[in-house]
């Protein structure tokens, strides 16, 4: 048998079911009227709603193939970099479907809802322990919009301090969302380069730091998959002129368990449950972007925040200096009480091993495909590792014919393109949740695009051939989007 996960047989075509459409086919059979039928008044009906008529078999085939058509992680690896796709305990969504958490509803107040505040609060202490802050808020309902929280935050510090700052320094290989959130609160980026080895240094950003600049916003690990090293050095750089160290926590998934971004001097961190904490991450659902403080940026947190009385729990909204209400309510329940139970269920152990095993298996993949992809930074990685085509370029494969590749051969492609700073990058996230032996095969298939990249370069270039559609004008369909199918 094929030993890559693709495969051509059994994929079926599927119209639209207007397609499907027989007049007089209907997917329910009722019992012969008893008694007489008198027609409604037409005033009442109005024109028939325009609905295709389908037998149950035709409704239940169109979804059910639709439904195969989508790709997750419960289908195969989804190895898409920045993004940690991982596999979640199924158990984290039963608990979150108990009727006692589903059907919370906010408005009959706290003291109706001690049991989902109990489990905010226990949730924000969980977060703080493993992140190294003494408060976290849950609100923000997205890293990005944590990202504007924390910079609304460092904001409101500087105004509060009597003098307001304009610029943040960003490094180049920032998450888009990171320049993005810094311009909402009105402040300029300004771009550092990191170094040769991929990391910031620390005597380029004190090249930049004043007393002009509100601080600086690092990710750690950097969107290369490497681990800030100068971090310390860097936060004291920006401490001693003033400024806040913003730390985007989206990639947490390589550290937890194992280093706490309090520890390393950051005042203000986001965190992606819907990467690292048991939420399904992509689709468009609901995620939520937790921010750890410093002491002292407790008091601009946003409201309402959670306090705990001797054996009750309750919301205070009254704090004079705070940013207000960043969410309607508390944020997104459903994405807590997963996180919740996925870090009761691990425990700090498990955490430990799920970060170690994230960063084993990328470096496991870098290792293993050194000779046939060019690495973009030749060092031991974290969670994820970067190539590019330079290896592929004499023979005018590109990484975007790479990964259309990977799709015959089974695979969802890693992340391309992405960061910036490297060239026709080919990024590359295992995660934790995956087997040596899916990760062997994922290596293989890569290794033999390499070997037909070499060999037979004008046929790759065709890919991908086993998909139900095959290269497609991604140009045409951003700019002309066919939204009606
Ligand atoms: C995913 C990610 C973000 C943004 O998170 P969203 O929830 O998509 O807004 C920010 N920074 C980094 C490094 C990320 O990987």
């Amino acid at each position: 048998m094929n030993k890559q996960p693709g495969t051509k047989g059994l994929i079926f075509n599927e119209p639209q079911l207007w397609d499907k459409s027989r007049e007089g086919r209907c997917a329910i059979s009722l019992p012969r009227a008893d008694v007489e039928q008198a027609p409604m008044d037409p005033r009442f009906l109005g024109d028939a709603p325009d609905l295709p008529q389908l037998s149950e078999l035709d409704v239940v085939r169109h979804y059910t193939r639709l439904s195969q058509w989508n790709f997750g992680v419960d289908s195969g690896m989804y190895p898409l970099g920045s993004c940690t796709m991982k596999y979640n305990p199924k158990t984290n969504e039963v608990q979150a479907a108990r009727q006692g958490f589903a059907g919370a509803h906010p408005l009959v107040g706290d003291e109706f809802s001690q049991g989902a505040l109990k489990l905010m609060y226990d949730l924000e202490q969980h977060l703080g322990e493993i992140t190294g802050f003494p408060a976290v808020t849950l609100q923000p309902a997205a890293g990005a919009h944590g990202e504007l929280t924390g910079m609304l935050m460092i904001h409101a510090y500087h105004a509060k301090k009597g003098k307001q700052r304009s610029k943040i320094i960003i490094p180049d290989t920032a998450h888009g969302t990171n320049p993005a959130s810094a311009s909402l609160c009105g402040y300029d980026s300004v771009n550092v380069k990191s170094g040769e080895k991929g990391i910031l240094e620390p005597a380029t950003v004190a090249a930049l730091m004043d007393e002009d600049t509100a601080g600086i916003m690092i990710t750690n690990p950097n969107t290369l998959g490497l681990f800030e090293e100068n971090i310390k050095e860097i936060c004291e750089i920006v401490h001693a002129k003033g400024g806040l160290v913003y730390g985007d926590g989206a990639n947490m998934n390589a550290i937890m368990g194992v280093v706490k971004p309090g520890d390393l001097g950051i005042d203000v961190l986001h965190l992606n449950l819907h990467k690292t904490f048991s939420t399904p991450h992509g689709g468009g659902g609901p995620g939520s972007g937790p921010v750890g403080v410093v002491e002292g940026l407790i008091p601009f947190l946003p409201v309402p925040r959670i306090e705990k009385g001797l054996s009750t729990y309750k919301f205070v909204t009254d704090s004079p200096d705070t940013i207000g209400r960043m969410h309607t309510f508390y944020g997104h329940f459903g994405v807590m009480v997963k996180a919740y139970s996925y870090i009761l269920s691990m425990g700090g152990e498990g955490l430990r091993k799920a970060s170690q095993l994230a960063v084993l298996n990328a470096n496991y993949i870098k290792e293993s495909l050194r000779d046939v992809l060019n690495l973009a930074y030749d060092r031991p990685c974290m969670h994820e590792c970067v190539f590019n085509d330079k290896l592929q370029k004499e023979n005018h494969v590109t990484t975007m014919d790479m990964a259309k590749r990977l799709l015959d051969y089974g695979f969802h492609p890693p992340t391309v393109y992405f960061p910036l700073v490297v060239e026709a990058a080919f990024m590359v996230e295992p995660t934790e949740t995956e087997s040596k032996e899916d990760i062997d095969q994922f290596i293989d298939a890569v290794k033999a695009i390499a070997k037909e990249a070499l060999e037979n370069p004008e046929e790759l270039k065709k890919a991908p051939l086993l998909t139900k559609v095959t290269r497609l004008d991604e140009v045409a369909a951003a700019r002309k989007p066919c939204l009606r199918g």
